[in-house]
């Protein structure tokens, strides 16, 4: 698949995140505007393409009924995978070279409908409805298993034969560059007997990717349904309080460690523009059960990094360089067991596929592993050292297929953490 050229001159540079064959979705607002409450919008290049004025111009239409006067993609997705395609083959010709005029050689339609980006403040792309939460990553499983239980019992029985995840929150989803407060709880600190209450002293970031689903389901559905059901993909950051987690952990899975907050990036990176970028799972080690095999390839080679920034330092170190395609389970597989239970699923579940680790030490998802439980401090290119992530600290996750010329980014999904608060006199 070659670059698609664009009359929007910045979306063909082969550096931009978004050139004509992404077209991710987000949702954006300005404060320059006569109406600022926030619309949906499609990254373009440098710009934003405002879909939610061209519907309301009549200029685009999707369905009998206006899908885009809601700040989310949810009402949009629910017109289902035809309507997907149509639409997206429609922006793609108004914004192709040689297409559909009516946006190019209107200068006041295009004044009105593209926003430079740099003037916009983006939000969260969609409602969550659901979040659940995978443990995919072999590598990570291993690294996490090997020092938590040792080598011998480092990947659990189940591990090999089932997609183990927990249910989450949605309440705590939250849109790249939102602050991020270092949580609060229980924990029982290294070498001691004794619980106390108090700020989290290992607090983490994982990288991982979140599908999203676009499709409702009722009962079960198969790995390939499971597949067509999922509308897109964004870059998501599952912050963990380690300490919390390895306190409250047996036997029920992680609770308040995983609560205080996810992030995401705010684009949405449709499966369609992923297409040409399919790569299988990895070899078996023992067969799946036939209800979980893949009928075709539904991973995807996505190149991932995660930079961290301490405050007030002149710039980032890139920690952890990783892929996508390094995942055991794909996220149709995940979403075809979440079904077997009966469980239905929703438009705007959110899957994160599990931390993100590669075979070597640089491609290590999260801070846990990068320093061995905090045995190998990590050396930052400022000289400063870490474990686990400082207050002040920005964390990063970047990401982008990478195509002949052109890339399919994500844009990014930063988080700031911030000080815990005080522990109440009531609760000292
Ligand atoms: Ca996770």
């Amino acid at each position: 698949m070659p670059l698609l050229k664009s009359w929007i001159v910045s979306a063909n540079t082969p550096d931009t995140d978004f050139p004509l064959n992404n077209l991710p979705y987000g949702v954006f607002s300005t404060d320059d505007t006569d109406d600022d409450d926030p619309h949906c919008g499609i990254a373009i290049g440098d710009q934003i393409l405002d879909v939610t004025y061209l519907e309301q111009e009549g200029i685009i239409g999707v369905g009998e009924d206006f899908v885009f006067d809601v700040p989310f993609w949810n009402i949009f997705m629910e017109e289902g995978p035809k309507a997907w395609a149509v639409f997206r083959a429609e922006i793609t010709d108004l914004l192709r070279e040689g297409g559909n005029p009516l946006l190019r050689e209107d200068p006041d339609l295009r004044a009105a409908a593209l926003i430079p980006m740099e003037r916009a403040v983006l939000h969260m792309p969609f409602a969550v409805a659901e979040y659940t939460d995978f443990y995919a990553g072999r590598h990570h499983a291993t690294n996490v298993g090997t020092m938590f239980r040792g080598p011998e019992n480092a990947l659990p029985p189940n591990w090999l034969h089932i997609p183990i995840g927990y249910n989450g929150r949605a309440s705590s989803v939250i849109v790249s560059n939102t602050d991020v407060r270092r949580p609060l709880g229980q924990l029982k600190p290294h070498g001691t007997d004794t619980p106390v209450f108090a700020a989290c002293r290992r607090f983490d970031f994982e990288l991982e990717m979140g599908a999203i689903v676009g499709q409702p389901s009722e009962g079960m559905v198969s790995v390939a349904d499971a597949d067509a059901m999922i509308f897109g993909y964004v870059l998501l950051n599952d912050w963990s309080a380690r300490d919390i987690q390895a306190w409250e952990y047996q036997p029920l899975g992680p609770f308040q460690a995983k609560a205080t907050a996810t992030t995401i990036s705010p684009w949405i990176v449709t499966a369609a523009a992923l297409e040409p970028f399919r790569t299988s799972t990895p070899a078996r080690e023992v067969p799946l059960l036939p209800y979980l095999r893949e009928p075709g390839p539904m991973l995807y080679d996505i190149a991932l990094e995660v930079a961290l920034q301490p405050e007030g330092a002149a710039k980032e170190t890139v920690i952890s360089r990783t892929n996508y395609k390094e995942m055991y389970y794909s996220a149709a597989q995940q979403l075809c067991h979440h079904t077997t239970s009966g469980c239905p699923m929703q438009v705007g579940d959110l899957l994160g596929s599990g931390t993100i680790s590669g075979p070597q030490k640089p491609n290590r998802g999260s801070l846990l592993e990068l320093s061995w439980g905090g045995k190998e401090p990590l050396t930052l290119d400022s000289g400063e050292t870490r474990s686990f992530v400082e207050d002040g600290d920005t964390v990063t996750l970047r990401g982008a297929a990478l195509g002949e010329g052109y890339r399919i980014g994500f844009g990014s999904a930063v988080g700031r953490v911030l000080p815990a608060p005080d522990v109440p006199d009531w609760a000292k």
